[in-house]
């Protein structure tokens, strides 16, 4: 799991990191007023989960709040190497004097963590590797001793850092950067440029962390990211076919496709009558095709935590055979079971496009009560 530079950054904070002061801006709302609450000049700098946005044209410098709403109004939404910028952060400028460069892995060869550290950081890491390899001090760490003093003076001699003030300084951030890596389960944890200030302080001005993710779970705070992350995504993805998709219980484990809001509450209240609980649903609205309903099955299904869906469909616009045939396409390409309720238009004709389909992974409730009760059997 990838982190974002201002997800990155809170962990820095968190773990004694300096970062510098900065906003994070998410939507549209009242851009100009938020850009106010920093102090000029700051960077304005896309937030997506790759690298090399300078370069790109994703980070830009502002004199003032105007010129930073302005940039931020131009980057948000727009696309940045394929991906689209959900967030902003404007920071503070750090007057740096000098740039470093440091990170920590899993070194695949010793399969032992190896602090890699630079005097020559703020430019591409591989281009300095590739023609200047002696300036990069890599130092591979046993873990069961740990980061032991001695390693620090092989890091430095290898790196010509020899300021005993600043390596101080630099020795206390990657004591700190170590131990975030080993807290979170990290895989990769990198600063790229790390900078170095008039008055001796060192700030983390970049931040790029890999978290294993089998190691998630442990962690309360990624696990709500990862939720964040994953169900903006759905939302968007529901959106843009014209699909309202809404999440509900964060332990929830059944989804829920129907058509209006009150179809929807009654699903929800029957689930949870029987035991049940909602993770999300999928409002399809009027005059659904197969192929529409196939496609709000597929988004739904994309929410891990869904263990089978219910889809309960009162026909008017909408055919309920439509809706069968939309079901049966999608049974075809996901993990989960379906349980189905069809009234209304066309409602025979779709059940039996149901019972001939001949799935164990599709099942009819006649009833809503029935349907939810099939539904919670076939989570299991
Ligand atoms: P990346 O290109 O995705 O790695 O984004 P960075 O966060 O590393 O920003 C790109 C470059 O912008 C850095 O290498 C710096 O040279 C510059 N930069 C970023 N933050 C600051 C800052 O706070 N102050 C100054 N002076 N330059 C910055
Ligand atoms: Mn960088």
């Amino acid at each position: 799991m990838k982190l974002y530079e201002f997800q990155g950054k809170q962990l820095f904070k968190k773990c004694g990191i300096r970062t510098p002061e900065g906003i994070i801006i998410e939507n549209n709302i009242a851009i100009p007023e938020k850009t106010h609450d920093i102090t000029y000049p700051a960077m304005v700098k896309a937030q997506v989960l790759s690298g090399g946005r300078g370069k790109a044209g994703g980070v830009k410098r502002a004199m003032n709040p105007q010129e930073a709403a302005g940039f931020t109004e131009q980057l948000l939404g727009a696309d940045l190497k394929e991906c689209k910028i959900d967030a902003i952060l404007i920071e503070e400028c750090v007057p740096f004097i000098e740039e470093y460069y440091l990170s920590i892995t899993l070194d695949s060869a010793s399969r032992m963590p190896v602090v890699i550290f630079s005097k020559h950081g703020g430019v591409d890491i591989e281009e300095v590797a590739a023609t200047d390899p002696d300036k990069i001090a890599k130092v591979i760490i046993d873990p069961l001793i740990g980061l032991q003093d001695f390693y620090y003076e092989v890091i430095f001699r290898k790196a010509g850092l020899t300021e005993p003030d600043l390596k101080g300084r630099i020795k206390e951030v990657i004591a700190s950067l170590y131990a975030l890596f080993n807290d979170y389960d990290c895989m990769l944890v990198e600063i790229n440029p790390l900078m170095r200030v008039k008055d001796g302080s060192i700030i983390a001005a970049d931040a790029k962390v890999d978290i294993d993710d089998s190691g998630v779970y442990r962690h309360p705070d990624l696990i709500a990211w990862r939720e964040e992350m994953a169900t903006s995504e759905l939302i968007k993805q529901a959106k843009a076919v014209k699909f309202l998709y809404i999440d509900c219980e964060p332990d929830g484990t059944v989804g829920v496709i129907s058509n209006g809001s009150g179809m929807i509450m009654s699903c929800v209240d029957w689930i949870t009558k029987q035991g049940g609980k909602v993770a999300c649903a999928l409002d399809l609205g009027g005059g659904a095709t197969a192929d529409r309903v196939a496609e709000g099955i597929r988004i739904l299904a994309q929410n891990p935590n869904v263990k089978a869906i219910l889809i309960s469909i009162f026909g008017g616009i909408t055919r309920c055979d439509e809706i069968a045939g939309g079901i049966i396409k999608a049974v075809e390409k996901i993990p989960v079971p379906i349980v189905a309720k069809l009234d209304g238009t066309n409602k025979e004709v779709g059940m039996k496009l149901l019972v001939n389909a001949n799935r164990t992974d599709i099942t009819i409730g006649y009833t809503i009560k029935e349907a939810a009760e099939k539904v919670l059997k076939a989570q299991n």
